[in-house]
């Protein structure tokens, strides 16, 4: 058994940096079951967004270290493929175990990183784990069908096979269970991975591909590579790799769409959101402000399903707002580690993208209810902090409204009627998740049938699916026709083989040059 890593930076080979900081470790790849050094010297910097300084740099791959993990992940293929079901499942078994024992210690990872409190990190540490567990029933998912007797003497079967290698893109906000969603199902299925992680956030990829090999899992079938573009490209553009998964902002979900399709490559591109909250006159009003401050602020923002706009139907618009209001008072703000209700955002540049929105929505006439700049926090001065933000009355022209912010950021449109909600909701451009607060079972009902978005929730603010279903939105926010994880995962990692075969039996024989029927 290999050893785990025990902390972001323990067991990481502290090779020194030549390119930006000599006192720093560089995470490097894993490749092959174990880490790789880089070919090349870019790195880029990885922070602790609470304190706002560097704690390590990632190696950026160049196309040594491209051509390298592919070419492991292709040369463990055949053997994994061909490893038994109750192996691969026993390991499958054995890597959920692990998880569930150290979780702690990759939340820790997580939030050293991201920023994210240490128990929204546990959170997603436990969604991400829910796919594992649901892969550890692959053997029912990836079964075939069997009809005997389809012309005289003629059965017809199918298989569901493994790809080959398929490359994993995932985005910064959830460095564990972005990954997971399609990584336990790829492998159980038999195939092999190379995932590329983010670079904001990078350690959490190589710890679970510690964890597998500890699990078992041969050396070569799950590989980490870290880098940006140029990474990405080697990935899109290698003919040895047969899928990819992409998670992250829509227009580079449409790039890696329209590139790895061009390639001739099967493609899931998850993209961005703007997610809307319709709030009926007759809702209770306390679920809904504690829904709205929860779905819109945890991860400060941070995440595809959070709610960043929220559709006030007249007259409920003022208390609404007063009672989000109040609850945004009580919320403690700061470093993730020190029990608190929200961390700050990934990097200084994306908390400068988000602050500079508040003040696109004041030039364009909103009214800033709540303006979270130069808030008091529990954590160093130079962290990347925004404090939860409420903006009321924003014009549906501002690209406050359009643009996803990604944020603490909280915007209300009061509407007059569910109807001018409903059309406000389909009219825009991304159709990731939604959510309706009512008490009236006809108009909820209504609403899921009526409303254009991809995960409705129905008095449940952040919708995402459980594992066997399936992950994905409409419009702009999925580009491909297949959702991530559930059904539709296995079905994605699978090609389906039809097979029809007779044998001969002694009363079989002559000649029919006609098309078989029956
Ligand atoms: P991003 O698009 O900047 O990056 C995602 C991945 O693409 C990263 O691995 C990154 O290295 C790579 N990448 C970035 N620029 C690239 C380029 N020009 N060419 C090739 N590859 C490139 O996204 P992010 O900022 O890491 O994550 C936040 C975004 O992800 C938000 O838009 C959020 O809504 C979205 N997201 C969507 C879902 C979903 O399920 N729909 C889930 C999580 C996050």
């Amino acid at each position: 058994n290999k050893p785990l890593l025990a902390s972001p930076t323990d067991n990481l080979k502290a090779r020194r940096s030549v390119s930006v900081n000599q006192e720093l470790p560089v995470l490097s790849h894993w490749i092959g079951g174990e880490e790789a050094s880089s070919s090349g010297d870019r790195t880029a910097p990885v922070f602790d967004p609470a304190r706002g300084i560097e704690t390590k740099h990632v190696a950026l791959a160049n196309a040594g270290d491209i051509e390298s993990a592919i070419s492991s992940a292709q040369k463990a293929f055949p053997a994994w493929r061909d490893l038994s079901i109750t192996k691969r499942q026993q390991i499958i078994f054995r890597f959920r175990e692990l998880l569930n024992e150290r979780k702690g210690e990759l939340a820790q990872i997580i939030t050293a990183e991201h920023g994210k409190v240490v128990s929204d990190a546990l959170g997603e540490i436990t969604r991400g784990q829910e796919v594992v567990e649901l892969a550890t029933g692959f053997p029912h998912l990836i079964k075939g069908e069997h009809s005997e007797n389809v012309s005289s003497g003629v059965d017809v079967y199918s298989t569901k096979s493994p790809l080959g290698v398929v490359g994993i893109i995932s985005p910064f906000n959830f460095p564990a269970m972005v990954p997971l969603w399609f990584l336990p199902i790829a492998i159980a299925a038999g195939n092999t991975v190379v995932l590329k992680p983010s670079e904001k956030d990078p350690t959490a990829a190589n710890w679970l591909a510690a964890l597998f090999s500890e699990a078992g899992l041969p050396d070569g079938v799950f590989n980490v590579l870290h880098g940006d573009k140029e990474a990405v490209d080697g990935l899109l553009g290698h003919p040895d790799v047969k899928a990819i998964s992409f998670v992250g902002s829509t227009p580079i979900a449409q790039y890696i769409y329209e590139t790895a399709a061009r390639n001739g490559k099967r493609v899931q591109a998850l993209g961005g959101a703007k997610n809307h909250m319709l709030v009926l006159p007759d809702a209770d009003l306390e679920l809904a402000a504690d829904a709205a401050i929860n779905a819109g602020f945890g991860s400060a923002g941070e995440r595809c399903m959070a709610i960043s706009v929220v559709v006030a139907v007249e007259p409920v618009a003022d208390e609404l707002i007063e009672k989000i209001t109040s609850r945004m008072a009580t919320l403690r703000i700061g470093d993730g580690r020190r029990n608190c209700d929200m961390g700050p955002l990934v990097t200084r540049e994306h908390r400068d993208k988000v602050a500079s929105y508040i003040d696109v929505a004041i030039a364009d006439g909103a009214n800033v209810v709540v303006d979270g700049r130069g808030i008091a926090v529990d954590g160093d001065d130079n962290g990347f902090w925004l404090g939860p933000t409420l903006i009321d009355d924003v014009p549906v022209a501002s690209r406050a409204y359009k643009e996803e912010i990604f944020g603490p950021v909280l915007s209300v449109v009061r509407v007059r009627s569910y109807e001018e909600g409903l059309d406000l909701i389909n009219s825009g451009a991304y159709g990731n998740g939604t959510a309706i607060f009512t008490n009236d079972g006809g108009a909820a009902r209504r609403f899921q049938n009526e409303v254009e978005v991809g995960m409705v929730g129905i008095n449940v603010p952040i919708p995402v699916p459980v594992a066997y279903y399936s992950f994905g939105g409409f419009k702009d926010s999925i580009f491909g026709s297949s959702k991530a994880y559930g059904l539709q995962g296995f079905q994605f990692f699978t090609r389906e083989k039809a097979i029809t075969s007779r044998w001969l039996d002694p009363s079989h024989g002559g000649i029919n040059l006609g098309f078989p029927q029956n």
